[in-house]
Protein backbone atom coordinates (compact mmCIF):
# COMPACT_ATOMS: atom_id res chain seq x y z
CA UNK A 1 0.00 0.00 0.00
CA UNK A 2 1.71 3.48 -1.22
CA UNK A 3 2.11 5.92 2.20
CA UNK A 4 -0.26 8.32 2.32
CA UNK A 5 0.59 11.90 1.21
CA UNK A 6 2.40 14.59 3.48
CA UNK A 7 -0.20 16.96 4.60
CA UNK A 8 1.77 20.02 3.85
CA UNK A 9 0.13 23.31 5.23
CA UNK A 10 1.43 26.90 3.63
CA UNK A 11 0.44 29.95 5.60
CA UNK A 12 0.86 32.60 3.13
CA UNK A 13 -0.92 36.18 3.00
CA UNK A 14 0.93 36.90 -0.64
CA UNK A 15 -1.12 35.04 -3.38
CA UNK A 16 2.05 35.28 -5.58
CA UNK A 17 4.08 33.87 -3.30
CA UNK A 18 1.24 31.28 -2.82
CA UNK A 19 1.15 30.45 -6.59
CA UNK A 20 4.71 30.20 -6.59
CA UNK A 21 5.02 27.70 -4.03
CA UNK A 22 2.09 26.02 -5.21
CA UNK A 23 4.08 25.74 -8.45
CA UNK A 24 7.13 23.76 -6.73
CA UNK A 25 5.05 21.56 -5.23
CA UNK A 26 3.53 20.39 -8.81
CA UNK A 27 7.04 19.65 -9.59
CA UNK A 28 7.01 16.99 -6.67
CA UNK A 29 6.76 13.17 -7.19
CA UNK A 30 2.71 13.20 -8.25
CA UNK A 31 0.76 11.92 -4.79
CA UNK A 32 3.97 12.29 -2.23
CA UNK A 33 2.46 15.64 -0.69
CA UNK A 34 -1.05 17.66 -0.23
CA UNK A 35 -0.94 20.73 0.14
CA UNK A 36 -3.15 23.16 1.97
CA UNK A 37 -3.21 27.19 1.76
CA UNK A 38 -3.49 29.74 4.89
CA UNK A 39 -3.96 33.25 4.52
CA UNK A 40 -3.97 34.60 7.60
CA UNK A 41 -2.19 34.72 10.96
CA UNK A 42 -5.72 34.49 12.66
CA UNK A 43 -6.80 31.72 10.26
CA UNK A 44 -3.50 29.82 10.77
CA UNK A 45 -3.99 29.70 14.78
CA UNK A 46 -7.32 27.99 14.06
CA UNK A 47 -5.42 25.32 11.73
CA UNK A 48 -2.74 24.88 14.44
CA UNK A 49 -5.35 24.22 17.08
CA UNK A 50 -6.58 21.25 15.04
CA UNK A 51 -3.00 20.36 14.11
CA UNK A 52 -3.98 17.74 11.56
CA UNK A 53 -0.70 18.89 9.18
CA UNK A 54 2.03 17.15 9.30
CA UNK A 55 4.30 20.08 8.35
CA UNK A 56 3.50 23.79 7.94
CA UNK A 57 5.71 26.30 5.65
CA UNK A 58 5.51 29.73 7.54
CA UNK A 59 5.82 32.53 5.79
CA UNK A 60 7.87 35.15 8.19
CA UNK A 61 6.12 38.01 7.42
CA UNK A 62 2.02 38.02 7.78
CA UNK A 63 0.53 41.43 8.34
CA UNK A 64 1.42 42.79 11.16
CA UNK A 65 2.53 39.07 12.89
CA UNK A 66 5.59 37.15 12.54
CA UNK A 67 5.62 33.88 11.37
CA UNK A 68 8.32 32.87 15.23
CA UNK A 69 4.78 34.22 17.03
CA UNK A 70 3.38 31.02 15.60
CA UNK A 71 5.71 28.93 16.45
CA UNK A 72 5.25 30.56 19.54
CA UNK A 73 1.90 30.03 19.24
CA UNK A 74 2.24 26.40 18.05
CA UNK A 75 4.16 25.31 20.87
CA UNK A 76 1.65 26.54 23.41
CA UNK A 77 -1.18 24.66 21.35
CA UNK A 78 1.45 21.26 21.82
CA UNK A 79 0.91 21.04 18.18
CA UNK A 80 4.71 19.72 17.23
CA UNK A 81 4.63 19.07 13.55
CA UNK A 82 8.02 20.41 12.94
CA UNK A 83 7.83 23.89 10.98
CA UNK A 84 10.18 25.94 8.57
CA UNK A 85 9.83 29.30 8.03
CA UNK A 86 10.04 31.13 4.47
CA UNK A 87 11.79 34.64 4.51
CA UNK A 88 12.54 37.07 1.97
CA UNK A 89 15.98 37.47 0.48
CA UNK A 90 16.80 40.61 2.73
CA UNK A 91 15.76 38.82 6.40
CA UNK A 92 18.26 37.00 6.20
CA UNK A 93 19.33 37.94 9.87
CA UNK A 94 15.42 36.20 11.06
CA UNK A 95 16.98 32.75 11.02
CA UNK A 96 18.87 33.20 14.07
CA UNK A 97 15.68 34.16 15.62
CA UNK A 98 13.31 31.16 13.85
CA UNK A 99 15.69 28.51 15.03
CA UNK A 100 15.99 29.46 18.13
CA UNK A 101 12.49 29.96 18.45
CA UNK A 102 12.14 26.09 17.34
CA UNK A 103 11.87 26.30 13.33
CA UNK A 104 13.54 23.37 11.81
CA UNK A 105 14.71 25.13 8.65
CA UNK A 106 14.34 28.54 6.90
CA UNK A 107 14.34 28.77 3.20
CA UNK A 108 15.07 32.03 1.28
CA UNK A 109 11.66 32.60 -1.09
CA UNK A 110 12.93 34.02 -4.19
CA UNK A 111 15.15 31.32 -5.95
CA UNK A 112 13.84 28.21 -4.00
CA UNK A 113 13.91 25.55 -6.38
CA UNK A 114 11.87 22.56 -6.11
CA UNK A 115 14.24 19.95 -5.28
CA UNK A 116 15.76 22.45 -1.89
CA UNK A 117 12.18 22.74 -0.71
CA UNK A 118 11.25 18.84 -0.69
CA UNK A 119 14.93 18.49 0.81
CA UNK A 120 14.26 20.61 3.63
CA UNK A 121 10.98 19.00 4.21
CA UNK A 122 12.38 15.64 4.43
CA UNK A 123 15.13 16.56 6.92
CA UNK A 124 12.06 18.08 8.67
CA UNK A 125 9.98 15.29 8.94
CA UNK A 126 12.72 12.74 9.67
CA UNK A 127 14.14 14.69 12.12
CA UNK A 128 10.44 14.80 13.78
CA UNK A 129 10.35 11.05 13.57
CA UNK A 130 13.76 10.72 15.55
CA UNK A 131 12.47 13.48 17.70
CA UNK A 132 8.59 11.17 18.24
CA UNK A 133 11.03 7.76 18.73
CA UNK A 134 13.35 9.70 21.51
CA UNK A 135 10.28 10.67 23.07
CA UNK A 136 8.82 7.36 22.83
CA UNK A 137 11.66 5.87 24.11
CA UNK A 138 12.37 8.15 26.28
CA UNK A 139 8.39 7.47 27.87
CA UNK A 140 9.31 3.79 28.16
CA UNK A 141 12.14 4.17 30.19
CA UNK A 142 10.98 6.75 32.45
CA UNK A 143 7.95 3.42 32.86
CA UNK A 144 10.41 1.11 33.21
CA UNK A 145 12.32 3.34 36.26
CA UNK A 146 9.03 4.21 37.46
CA UNK A 147 7.99 0.36 37.82
CA UNK A 148 11.54 -0.56 38.68
CA UNK A 149 12.09 2.10 41.63
CA UNK A 150 8.45 0.59 42.85
CA UNK A 151 9.57 -2.83 42.74
CA UNK A 152 13.11 -1.55 44.89
CA UNK A 153 10.78 -0.30 47.52
CA UNK A 154 8.19 -2.84 47.63
CA UNK A 155 11.12 -5.18 48.50
CA UNK A 156 13.06 -2.58 50.43
CA UNK A 157 9.65 -2.45 52.75
CA UNK A 158 9.40 -6.31 52.73
CA UNK A 159 13.48 -6.36 54.26
CA UNK A 160 12.53 -4.17 56.80
CA UNK A 161 9.76 -5.98 57.80
CA UNK A 162 11.77 -9.32 57.90
CA UNK A 163 14.71 -7.47 59.81
CA UNK A 164 11.79 -6.46 62.14
CA UNK A 165 10.69 -9.72 62.48
CA UNK A 166 14.38 -11.10 62.57
CA UNK A 167 14.89 -8.85 65.70
CA UNK A 168 11.63 -9.52 67.18
CA UNK A 169 12.32 -13.38 67.08
CA UNK A 170 16.56 -12.96 68.39
CA UNK A 171 14.67 -10.83 70.92
CA UNK A 172 12.25 -13.49 72.22
CA UNK A 173 15.10 -16.27 71.82
CA UNK A 174 17.63 -13.89 73.98
CA UNK A 175 14.72 -13.90 76.90
CA UNK A 176 13.67 -17.39 76.39
CA UNK A 177 17.62 -18.37 76.73
CA UNK A 178 17.74 -15.75 79.40
CA UNK A 179 14.77 -17.52 81.46
CA UNK A 180 16.06 -20.85 80.42
CA UNK A 181 19.83 -19.91 82.42
CA UNK A 182 17.26 -18.36 85.21
CA UNK A 183 14.92 -21.24 85.40
CA UNK A 184 18.44 -23.31 85.93
CA UNK A 185 19.79 -21.39 88.68
CA UNK A 186 16.87 -21.99 90.03
CA UNK A 187 16.24 -25.50 89.46
CA UNK A 188 19.51 -26.66 90.71
CA UNK A 189 18.45 -24.15 93.77
CA UNK A 190 15.59 -26.33 94.04
CA UNK A 191 16.97 -29.63 94.14
CA UNK A 192 20.08 -28.84 96.34
CA UNK A 193 17.92 -27.64 99.39
CA UNK A 194 16.31 -31.17 100.00
CA UNK A 195 19.23 -32.90 98.66
CA UNK A 196 21.24 -31.00 101.48
CA UNK A 197 18.77 -31.87 103.97
CA UNK A 198 18.58 -35.63 102.83
CA UNK A 199 22.31 -36.24 102.66
CA UNK A 200 22.64 -34.61 106.61
CA UNK A 201 19.55 -36.58 107.87
CA UNK A 202 21.71 -39.83 106.01
CA UNK A 203 24.88 -38.97 108.22
CA UNK A 204 22.91 -38.40 110.99
CA UNK A 205 21.30 -41.57 111.09
CA UNK A 206 24.97 -43.20 110.20
CA UNK A 207 26.23 -41.48 113.55
CA UNK A 208 23.76 -42.61 115.89
CA UNK A 209 21.59 -45.48 114.61
CA UNK A 210 20.33 -46.79 117.36
CA UNK A 211 18.42 -43.39 118.41
CA UNK A 212 15.39 -44.59 117.53
CA UNK A 213 13.84 -40.95 118.66
CA UNK A 214 16.37 -39.42 116.22
CA UNK A 215 16.08 -42.14 113.54
CA UNK A 216 12.20 -41.45 113.47
CA UNK A 217 12.42 -38.30 113.74
CA UNK A 218 14.46 -38.06 110.40
CA UNK A 219 13.31 -40.43 108.62
CA UNK A 220 9.51 -37.86 108.70
CA UNK A 221 12.20 -35.26 107.58
CA UNK A 222 13.50 -37.13 104.67
CA UNK A 223 10.01 -38.43 103.47
CA UNK A 224 9.23 -34.65 103.56
CA UNK A 225 11.84 -33.69 102.07
CA UNK A 226 11.33 -36.97 99.04
CA UNK A 227 7.78 -35.37 98.43
CA UNK A 228 9.11 -32.16 97.83
CA UNK A 229 11.62 -33.59 95.37
CA UNK A 230 8.83 -35.98 93.70
CA UNK A 231 6.51 -33.03 93.60
CA UNK A 232 9.25 -30.94 91.47
CA UNK A 233 10.08 -33.66 89.29
CA UNK A 234 6.10 -34.16 88.71
CA UNK A 235 5.74 -30.25 88.10
CA UNK A 236 8.85 -30.43 85.68
CA UNK A 237 7.24 -33.21 84.15
CA UNK A 238 3.64 -31.32 83.32
CA UNK A 239 5.43 -28.88 82.10
CA UNK A 240 7.31 -30.93 79.22
CA UNK A 241 4.00 -32.39 78.56
CA UNK A 242 2.15 -29.05 78.50
CA UNK A 243 4.78 -27.67 75.88
CA UNK A 244 4.71 -30.87 73.75
CA UNK A 245 0.60 -30.67 74.09
CA UNK A 246 1.34 -34.02 75.22
CA UNK A 247 -1.26 -33.47 78.68
CA UNK A 248 -4.50 -35.31 78.39
CA UNK A 249 -7.27 -35.52 80.68
CA UNK A 250 -9.01 -38.47 81.98
CA UNK A 251 -12.42 -36.81 81.60
CA UNK A 252 -15.34 -38.49 84.17
CA UNK A 253 -18.13 -36.61 86.05
CA UNK A 254 -16.61 -35.49 89.47
CA UNK A 255 -18.21 -34.28 92.57
CA UNK A 256 -16.23 -31.28 93.08
CA UNK A 257 -16.79 -30.89 97.24
CA UNK A 258 -14.16 -34.08 97.06
CA UNK A 259 -12.09 -32.62 95.26
CA UNK A 260 -12.02 -29.78 98.08
CA UNK A 261 -11.50 -32.24 100.35
CA UNK A 262 -9.02 -34.22 98.44
CA UNK A 263 -6.66 -30.93 98.24
CA UNK A 264 -6.96 -30.09 101.87
CA UNK A 265 -6.11 -33.21 102.83
CA UNK A 266 -2.77 -32.65 100.49
CA UNK A 267 -2.24 -28.86 101.82
CA UNK A 268 -2.46 -29.77 105.35
CA UNK A 269 1.50 -30.53 105.80
CA UNK A 270 1.80 -27.30 104.49
CA UNK A 271 -0.66 -25.06 106.54
CA UNK A 272 -0.03 -26.76 109.95
CA UNK A 273 3.80 -26.24 109.01
CA UNK A 274 2.49 -22.87 108.47
CA UNK A 275 0.41 -22.63 111.50
CA UNK A 276 -2.36 -21.50 109.40
CA UNK A 277 -6.03 -21.73 109.95
CA UNK A 278 -7.80 -22.96 106.63
CA UNK A 279 -11.42 -21.81 106.57
CA UNK A 280 -13.40 -24.27 103.91
CA UNK A 281 -17.25 -23.17 102.87
CA UNK A 282 -19.00 -25.94 100.53
CA UNK A 283 -22.66 -25.40 99.18
CA UNK A 284 -25.10 -28.00 100.71
CA UNK A 285 -26.06 -28.85 96.42
CA UNK A 286 -23.63 -31.75 95.22
CA UNK A 287 -21.72 -29.61 91.95
CA UNK A 288 -20.67 -32.22 89.64
CA UNK A 289 -18.15 -31.01 86.82
CA UNK A 290 -16.72 -33.43 83.90
CA UNK A 291 -13.26 -33.37 83.76
CA UNK A 292 -10.27 -35.56 85.59
CA UNK A 293 -10.60 -35.76 89.68
CA UNK A 294 -6.78 -36.39 89.72
CA UNK A 295 -5.90 -32.94 87.70
CA UNK A 296 -8.89 -31.30 89.43
CA UNK A 297 -7.53 -31.79 92.63
CA UNK A 298 -3.91 -31.26 91.39
CA UNK A 299 -5.15 -27.50 90.90
CA UNK A 300 -6.77 -27.11 93.72
CA UNK A 301 -4.27 -28.18 95.90
CA UNK A 302 -1.81 -26.01 94.02
CA UNK A 303 -3.37 -23.14 95.00
CA UNK A 304 -3.81 -24.22 98.59
CA UNK A 305 -0.25 -24.75 98.91
CA UNK A 306 1.16 -21.29 97.08
CA UNK A 307 -1.59 -19.55 99.66
CA UNK A 308 0.24 -21.24 102.60
CA UNK A 309 3.40 -20.13 100.84
CA UNK A 310 2.87 -16.84 100.41
CA UNK A 311 1.03 -15.97 103.68
CA UNK A 312 3.49 -15.14 106.99
CA UNK A 313 3.08 -17.62 109.67
CA UNK A 314 -0.51 -17.99 111.34
CA UNK A 315 -2.48 -16.62 108.59
CA UNK A 316 -5.73 -17.03 107.50
CA UNK A 317 -6.72 -19.24 104.33
CA UNK A 318 -10.32 -19.70 102.66
CA UNK A 319 -11.43 -22.10 100.45
CA UNK A 320 -14.69 -21.82 99.10
CA UNK A 321 -17.18 -23.81 97.05
CA UNK A 322 -20.22 -22.23 95.34
CA UNK A 323 -22.04 -22.03 91.93
CA UNK A 324 -23.20 -19.32 90.01
CA UNK A 325 -24.70 -19.42 86.73
CA UNK A 326 -24.44 -22.79 85.34
CA UNK A 327 -20.72 -21.95 86.81
CA UNK A 328 -18.61 -23.59 89.22
CA UNK A 329 -16.74 -21.21 91.17
CA UNK A 330 -14.01 -22.14 93.41
CA UNK A 331 -12.05 -19.22 95.54
CA UNK A 332 -8.79 -19.44 97.53
CA UNK A 333 -8.12 -16.33 99.39
CA UNK A 334 -5.32 -15.90 101.62
CA UNK A 335 -4.59 -12.66 103.94
CA UNK A 336 -0.82 -13.28 103.05
CA UNK A 337 2.16 -10.80 100.54
CA UNK A 338 -0.28 -10.27 98.46
CA UNK A 339 0.80 -9.40 94.91
CA UNK A 340 1.40 -5.99 93.00
CA UNK A 341 -1.12 -5.48 89.98
CA UNK A 342 1.13 -5.61 87.59
CA UNK A 343 2.43 -9.32 88.33
CA UNK A 344 -1.44 -10.48 88.45
CA UNK A 345 -1.48 -11.93 85.31
CA UNK A 346 2.31 -12.55 84.37
CA UNK A 347 2.16 -15.08 87.06
CA UNK A 348 1.05 -17.43 84.96
CA UNK A 349 3.71 -17.44 82.82
CA UNK A 350 6.11 -20.14 82.56
CA UNK A 351 9.01 -19.12 85.37
CA UNK A 352 7.21 -15.58 86.30
CA UNK A 353 7.51 -15.15 89.90
CA UNK A 354 7.00 -11.98 91.64
CA UNK A 355 10.92 -12.23 93.49
CA UNK A 356 12.61 -14.31 91.26
CA UNK A 357 16.20 -13.57 93.31
CA UNK A 358 17.60 -16.50 94.73
CA UNK A 359 17.91 -15.26 97.99
CA UNK A 360 14.23 -15.12 98.08
CA UNK A 361 13.22 -16.79 101.35
CA UNK A 362 10.66 -18.93 99.49
CA UNK A 363 11.35 -21.62 97.01
CA UNK A 364 9.64 -22.79 93.71
CA UNK A 365 10.30 -22.85 90.05
CA UNK A 366 7.63 -20.70 88.62
CA UNK A 367 5.39 -23.25 86.74
CA UNK A 368 2.96 -24.22 89.46
CA UNK A 369 0.45 -21.40 88.39
CA UNK A 370 1.31 -22.28 84.58
CA UNK A 371 0.31 -26.01 84.99
CA UNK A 372 -2.92 -24.52 87.03
CA UNK A 373 -4.14 -22.28 84.10
CA UNK A 374 -3.56 -24.65 81.47
CA UNK A 375 -5.12 -27.80 83.16
CA UNK A 376 -8.19 -25.15 84.05
CA UNK A 377 -8.73 -24.36 80.33
CA UNK A 378 -8.12 -27.81 79.38
CA UNK A 379 -11.17 -28.19 81.47
CA UNK A 380 -12.45 -25.30 79.43
CA UNK A 381 -12.56 -23.13 82.71
CA UNK A 382 -10.89 -19.82 83.65
CA UNK A 383 -8.70 -18.89 86.38
CA UNK A 384 -8.35 -14.86 87.36
CA UNK A 385 -6.39 -13.63 90.22
CA UNK A 386 -7.40 -10.10 92.01
CA UNK A 387 -5.07 -8.95 94.92
CA UNK A 388 -5.41 -5.15 96.28
CA UNK A 389 -1.28 -4.99 96.44
CA UNK A 390 1.61 -6.11 97.91
CA UNK A 391 0.44 -7.10 101.98
CA UNK A 392 -2.86 -7.37 101.43
CA UNK A 393 -3.35 -11.02 100.73
CA UNK A 394 -4.47 -12.47 97.18
CA UNK A 395 -7.54 -14.08 95.91
CA UNK A 396 -7.42 -17.47 93.32
CA UNK A 397 -10.82 -17.64 91.27
CA UNK A 398 -11.11 -20.64 89.19
CA UNK A 399 -14.48 -20.89 87.27
CA UNK A 400 -15.92 -24.56 85.72
CA UNK A 401 -18.89 -25.11 84.10
CA UNK A 402 -21.62 -27.33 85.44
CA UNK A 403 -22.53 -30.39 84.35
CA UNK A 404 -26.05 -29.87 83.39
CA UNK A 405 -28.07 -33.07 84.91
CA UNK A 406 -27.08 -33.32 88.28
CA UNK A 407 -25.57 -37.08 88.30
CA UNK A 408 -27.05 -39.33 90.47
CA UNK A 409 -24.72 -39.59 93.33
CA UNK A 410 -22.11 -42.44 92.15
CA UNK A 411 -23.11 -46.15 92.70
CA UNK A 412 -21.21 -47.06 96.04
CA UNK A 413 -17.33 -48.48 94.22
CA UNK A 414 -17.38 -52.03 95.31
CA UNK A 415 -15.61 -51.79 98.84
CA UNK A 416 -11.49 -52.73 97.59
CA UNK A 417 -11.17 -56.01 99.59
CA UNK A 418 -7.62 -56.13 100.40
CA UNK A 419 -6.02 -59.55 100.33
CA UNK A 420 -2.70 -60.51 102.24
CA UNK A 421 -0.07 -59.82 99.36
CA UNK A 422 1.05 -63.34 98.06
CA UNK A 423 4.83 -64.20 98.35
CA UNK A 424 6.75 -64.39 95.21
CA UNK A 425 10.56 -65.14 94.23
CA UNK A 426 11.33 -61.76 93.19
CA UNK A 427 14.65 -60.88 91.41
CA UNK A 428 15.39 -57.09 91.10
CA UNK A 429 18.19 -55.52 88.23
CA UNK A 430 19.93 -52.53 89.17
CA UNK A 431 23.34 -51.18 88.46
CA UNK A 432 22.55 -48.64 91.22
CA UNK A 433 23.42 -50.91 94.77
CA UNK A 434 21.57 -48.16 97.19
CA UNK A 435 18.89 -48.17 94.97
CA UNK A 436 18.45 -52.07 94.52
CA UNK A 437 19.33 -52.50 98.38
CA UNK A 438 16.14 -50.03 99.16
CA UNK A 439 13.72 -52.18 96.85
CA UNK A 440 15.02 -55.29 98.02
CA UNK A 441 14.43 -54.23 101.52
CA UNK A 442 10.94 -53.24 100.89
CA UNK A 443 10.16 -56.42 99.10
CA UNK A 444 11.55 -58.40 102.05
CA UNK A 445 9.35 -56.23 104.34
CA UNK A 446 5.92 -57.32 102.34
CA UNK A 447 7.12 -60.69 102.56
CA UNK A 448 9.13 -61.57 99.41
CA UNK A 449 11.85 -63.85 98.67
CA UNK A 450 14.08 -61.88 96.69
CA UNK A 451 17.65 -61.79 95.00
CA UNK A 452 19.22 -59.03 93.46
CA UNK A 453 21.48 -58.64 90.53
CA UNK A 454 24.19 -55.19 89.61
CA UNK A 455 24.29 -56.20 86.00
CA UNK A 456 21.95 -57.43 83.26
CA UNK A 457 23.74 -60.56 82.91
CA UNK A 458 24.09 -61.36 86.08
CA UNK A 459 19.79 -61.37 86.87
CA UNK A 460 19.81 -63.45 83.24
CA UNK A 461 22.01 -65.98 85.51
CA UNK A 462 19.93 -65.55 88.26
CA UNK A 463 16.66 -66.51 86.46
CA UNK A 464 18.09 -70.09 85.74
CA UNK A 465 19.15 -70.13 89.13
CA UNK A 466 16.59 -69.03 91.17
CA UNK A 467 13.44 -68.85 89.02
CA UNK A 468 11.77 -65.52 89.39
CA UNK A 469 8.38 -64.70 89.12
CA UNK A 470 8.62 -61.49 89.42
CA UNK A 471 11.62 -59.74 87.84
CA UNK A 472 11.90 -55.72 88.81
CA UNK A 473 14.30 -54.31 86.40
CA UNK A 474 16.14 -51.21 85.70
CA UNK A 475 16.53 -49.71 82.28
CA UNK A 476 19.88 -47.98 82.02
CA UNK A 477 22.30 -50.17 82.99
CA UNK A 478 25.95 -50.37 81.83
CA UNK A 479 26.93 -53.72 79.22
CA UNK A 480 23.60 -54.43 78.39
CA UNK A 481 20.73 -52.42 79.18
CA UNK A 482 17.58 -53.71 80.55
CA UNK A 483 15.48 -53.76 76.61
CA UNK A 484 18.36 -56.17 75.96
CA UNK A 485 17.82 -58.19 79.20
CA UNK A 486 13.94 -58.38 78.69
CA UNK A 487 14.80 -59.76 74.98
CA UNK A 488 17.56 -62.31 75.95
CA UNK A 489 14.74 -63.46 78.58
CA UNK A 490 11.94 -63.76 76.50
CA UNK A 491 13.99 -65.47 73.66
CA UNK A 492 14.76 -68.09 76.00
CA UNK A 493 12.71 -71.06 76.44
CA UNK A 494 11.99 -70.97 80.04
CA UNK A 495 9.26 -73.78 81.55
CA UNK A 496 7.23 -70.81 83.39
CA UNK A 497 6.49 -67.36 82.41
CA UNK A 498 8.29 -64.63 84.93
CA UNK A 499 6.12 -61.16 85.21
CA UNK A 500 8.94 -58.31 84.14
CA UNK A 501 8.68 -54.57 84.69
CA UNK A 502 10.62 -51.92 84.00
CA UNK A 503 11.39 -49.56 85.87
CA UNK A 504 13.14 -46.14 84.97
CA UNK A 505 13.56 -42.19 84.96
CA UNK A 506 11.59 -41.97 81.75
CA UNK A 507 8.16 -41.39 81.94
CA UNK A 508 7.09 -40.52 77.91
CA UNK A 509 4.48 -42.84 76.05
CA UNK A 510 7.34 -43.66 73.89
CA UNK A 511 9.70 -44.91 76.58
CA UNK A 512 6.47 -47.16 78.00
CA UNK A 513 5.82 -48.70 74.32
CA UNK A 514 9.85 -49.53 73.34
CA UNK A 515 9.54 -51.32 77.34
CA UNK A 516 6.34 -52.92 76.17
CA UNK A 517 7.98 -53.65 72.87
CA UNK A 518 11.19 -55.53 74.63
CA UNK A 519 9.17 -57.68 76.32
CA UNK A 520 8.53 -56.08 79.66
CA UNK A 521 5.29 -56.32 81.34
CA UNK A 522 4.83 -53.20 82.89
CA UNK A 523 6.62 -49.90 82.95
CA UNK A 524 7.09 -47.85 85.99
CA UNK A 525 8.25 -44.41 86.59
CA UNK A 526 10.88 -43.82 89.81
CA UNK A 527 10.53 -43.25 92.54
CA UNK A 528 8.25 -46.34 92.91
CA UNK A 529 6.44 -46.47 96.31
CA UNK A 530 5.54 -49.42 98.68
CA UNK A 531 1.57 -48.78 97.44
CA UNK A 532 2.50 -49.77 94.11
CA UNK A 533 4.64 -52.47 94.88
CA UNK A 534 2.02 -53.93 96.87
CA UNK A 535 -0.68 -53.57 93.64
CA UNK A 536 2.64 -55.40 91.22
CA UNK A 537 2.64 -58.12 93.98
CA UNK A 538 -0.93 -58.66 94.15
CA UNK A 539 -1.35 -57.79 90.33
CA UNK A 540 1.40 -60.63 89.88
CA UNK A 541 -0.48 -63.17 92.75
CA UNK A 542 -3.60 -63.14 90.78
CA UNK A 543 -2.01 -64.53 87.50
CA UNK A 544 -1.17 -68.02 86.62
CA UNK A 545 2.98 -68.51 87.14
CA UNK A 546 3.57 -70.71 84.29
P1 LIG B 1 6.36 -20.84 92.50
O1 LIG B 1 5.44 -20.76 93.66
O2 LIG B 1 7.06 -22.13 92.35
O3 LIG B 1 7.30 -19.67 92.40
P2 LIG B 1 3.96 -20.55 90.87
O4 LIG B 1 3.82 -20.63 89.39
O5 LIG B 1 3.10 -21.43 91.68
O6 LIG B 1 5.50 -20.76 91.14
O7 LIG B 1 3.68 -19.05 91.28
C1 LIG B 1 4.30 -18.01 90.56
C2 LIG B 1 4.48 -16.79 91.43
O8 LIG B 1 3.21 -16.23 91.75
C3 LIG B 1 5.13 -17.08 92.77
O9 LIG B 1 6.55 -17.09 92.66
C4 LIG B 1 4.64 -15.91 93.60
O10 LIG B 1 5.45 -14.79 93.36
C5 LIG B 1 3.26 -15.63 93.03
N1 LIG B 1 2.16 -16.22 93.83
C6 LIG B 1 1.49 -17.36 93.60
N2 LIG B 1 0.52 -17.56 94.52
C7 LIG B 1 0.58 -16.52 95.37
C8 LIG B 1 -0.15 -16.12 96.54
N3 LIG B 1 -1.15 -16.85 97.01
N4 LIG B 1 0.21 -14.96 97.13
C9 LIG B 1 1.22 -14.21 96.66
N5 LIG B 1 1.95 -14.51 95.57
C10 LIG B 1 1.64 -15.65 94.92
Amino acid sequence: MPDAPVRVLLVEDDDDDYLLARDLFAELPPGAYHLDRVATYESALQALDECDHDLYLVDYRLGGRTGVELLAEMHRRDCTAPMIILTGQREREVDLLAMRAGAVDFLIKSGLDANTMERSMRYALAQKRLEDDIRQSNLLLEERVRRRTAELASVNEALRGEVAERNRIEEKLRLADRRKDEFLATLAHELRNPLAALSAATELITAEPTNAQQVEQLIQIMSRQLEQLARLIDDLVDASRINSGKLQLRLAPVCLAEVLQMAVDASRPAMESAQHTLASLLPSERLMVLGDQMRLTQIVSNLLINAAKYTPRGGRIELSLMSANGAAVITVRDNGIGIPAAMQTRIFELFAQVDASTTRSRGGLGIGLTIVRTLVELHGGSIHCASEGPGQGSEFTVRLSLLQTPAEPAAAAPETVKHPLPSLRVLIVDDNESAAHLMGRLMQQLGQDVRLARTAFAGLELVTKFAPELIISDVGMPGMSGYEFARALRSRDLPWRPYLVAITGYGQESDRQEALAAGFDRHLTKPVGVDTLEELLRARGGRPSG
